[in-house]
């Protein structure tokens, strides 16, 4: 696509756990082209059906320490006691050939990344409602009560930060989720900020500013 200029674009997605974030963000990265997912690294141990540098990047606390000392993330949070951080060189060399990447962020990385970095799309996903969300993780969850509570706690705190983003989902239906997610990034693309002036010049500015005519002989 000649038109479109420079390096990809950032799109940050938070959401209180619950949600359905991370499925929605897998399921638009197959079903959309020109974007992918960053793998985060994290110190936490992998879940069952986790591959290392496909969902995580797993490293020890003393791997990710030094990453932090080395300014080797674009933001990083403590979530829970585990560590989760972007790299900036992964960041770096996906959108370097324009392509776009989704991060999967948590409302403290994203804060982080709003004050240092500009030109990126704040996206926040919403449950439908505060019943919904509880049976989700209760669901999903085979912690005791404390830990639900814990978790319940964490999300409305994280809920408090939407008016931050730029935009709000809420994912009642995947399906109509994932429509409004898609229409968010098409329309970043076709913002006019993305189109390559030298494109648009030497396409249709230049046979006037050569001949002076658009009816010049061929
Ligand atoms: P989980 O452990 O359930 O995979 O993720 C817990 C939380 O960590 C989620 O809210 C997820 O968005 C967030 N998270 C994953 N990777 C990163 C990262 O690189 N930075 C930050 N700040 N949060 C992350």
């Amino acid at each position: 696509m000649q038109k479109k200029k420079g390096k990809g674009s950032l799109f940050i997605v938070s959401a209180p756990s619950g949600a359905g974030k991370t499925t929605l963000c897998k399921k638009l990265t197959s079903t959309l082209p020109h974007i992918t997912h960053s793998v985060s690294y994290t110190t936490r141990a992998p879940r069952h059906g986790e591959v290392n540098d496909r969902d995580y990047t797993f490293i020890s606390r003393e791997e990710f320490r030094s990453m932090v000392n080395k300014s080797e993330f674009m933001e990083w949070a403590n979530i829970n006691g585990e560590l989760y951080g972007t790299s900036k060189k992964r960041i770096e060399k996906l959108t370097r050939n324009g392509t776009d990447v989704i991060l999967d962020i948590d409302t403290q990385g994203a804060m982080q990344l709003k004050k240092k970095y500009r030109g990126g799309v704040y996206i926040f996903v919403l449950p439908p409602s505060m019943e919904i969300l509880k049976r989700r993780l209760k669901k999903r969850m085979t912690n005791s009560k404390e830990e639900i509570e814990k978790r319940l706690k964490r999300a409305v705190n994280e809920i408090k930060s939407y008016r931050k983003y730029d935009y709000v989902i809420i994912n009642k239906k995947l399906n109509d989720a994932l429509r409004e997610l898609e229409s968010i990034i098409i329309s970043h693309r076709h913002g006019v900020n993305k189109v390559d002036t030298m494109w648009v010049k030497n396409k249709f500015l230049k046979q006037e500013e050569e001949h002076g005519s658009y009816f010049f002989a061929d």
